[in-house]
């Protein structure tokens, strides 16, 4: 079917006016959405675009909730973009593998389960961190449970969580609802195990982001800034001094991080939905 891809087209050109007018994506990172985009729904089913759009969409809207206090607790330049093609493709990345890997059969639970896990720590991750930023209580340490200030990496407040489980349960429900609707025509592409993708969606956007926290706590490179006298996630400050490293592995960035914790939600959904679905 071509006018589902249409429509997807049409609307990623919305969404992405809307995410370089207000600079929440920079020109890569919109470039590196365009491309999953056409991969996943030339190569898979309109299904998976229809998710790609979804993240594009609330990655943008929830930059943007918030956007001015949120400035200072990230120490973020406003005007400047921040999700690059980086960041995007270690988002979605897997899910542009899964389309190579799951060729061979169109309708495939493991490998729809696997793009809707991967797909709903994208979101959930996104939202716990952005959403999560504005909580009127202290994130804590996930490893220690000490509370620090908002936005430092790997520690969560209750408001994240809550993003990353409402999050994780719209992209396993739009893609039930989505599937349900195929199921309609196309007798052969419906199983009974999709009914699972909700729960198995919110589970992996939750394990996702605990792992993004542990990680990003513990192994991720951590820097400061002595100029500015600020944490900084990256080598280079966001205000183009080198910073001191202070713990962490090096080479270890937001994005490997980012890479180790969607595998893990992936995993996750699977799981749950093969698992759930053998055991009824
Ligand atoms: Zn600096």
């Amino acid at each position: 079917m071509v006018w589902p891809i249409l429509v997807e087209s049409i609307i990623f050109v919305a969404l992405a006016w809307w995410a370089i007018r207000t600079a929440v994506f920079a020109v890569s990172g919109v470039a590196a959405c365009a491309l999953v985009l056409l991969a996943v729904a030339f190569g898979r089913d309109w299904v998976w675009g229809v998710l790609v759009l979804l993240y594009f969409g609330g990655a943008i809207i929830g930059t943007l909730y918030g956007a001015g206090p949120k400035a200072s607790i990230f120490n973020r330049l406003l005007g400047r973009a921040m999700i690059d093609w980086r960041t995007v493709l270690s988002r979605l990345g897997w899910g542009c593998l899964l389309v190579v890997l799951a060729r061979s059969s169109r309708y495939n639970t493991v490998a729809i389960s696997a793009f809707v896990g991967v797909l709903a720590v994208a979101l959930g991750d996104t939202e716990a961190s952005e959403i999560g930023a504005l909580s009127r209580t202290r994130p804590k340490r996930l490893t220690s449970g000490q509370p620090v200030a908002a936005g430092t990496p790997g520690a969560v407040s209750m408001l994240g969580l809550l993003s990353a489980v409402g999050s994780g349960w719209l992209v396993g429900f739009t893609a039930l609802a989505c599937y349900f609707i195929i199921g309609l025509t196309n007798r052969s592409s419906w199983t009974s195990a999709l009914y699972w993708l909700p729960v198995g969606a919110t589970l992996g956007s939750l394990a996702g982001v605990v792992v993004d926290s542990l990680l990003g706590g513990t192994a991720q490179g951590a820097f400061y800034c002595e100029h500015c006298q600020r944490y900084s996630e990256e080598m280079i400050h966001t205000c183009g001094l080198p910073a001191k490293q202070t713990s962490g592995w090096r080479w270890l960035t937001n994005q490997g991080v980012d890479l180790v914790s969607s595998l893990v939600g992936g995993a996750v959904t699977v799981s749950v939905v093969l698992l759930a679905s053998l055991s009824l």
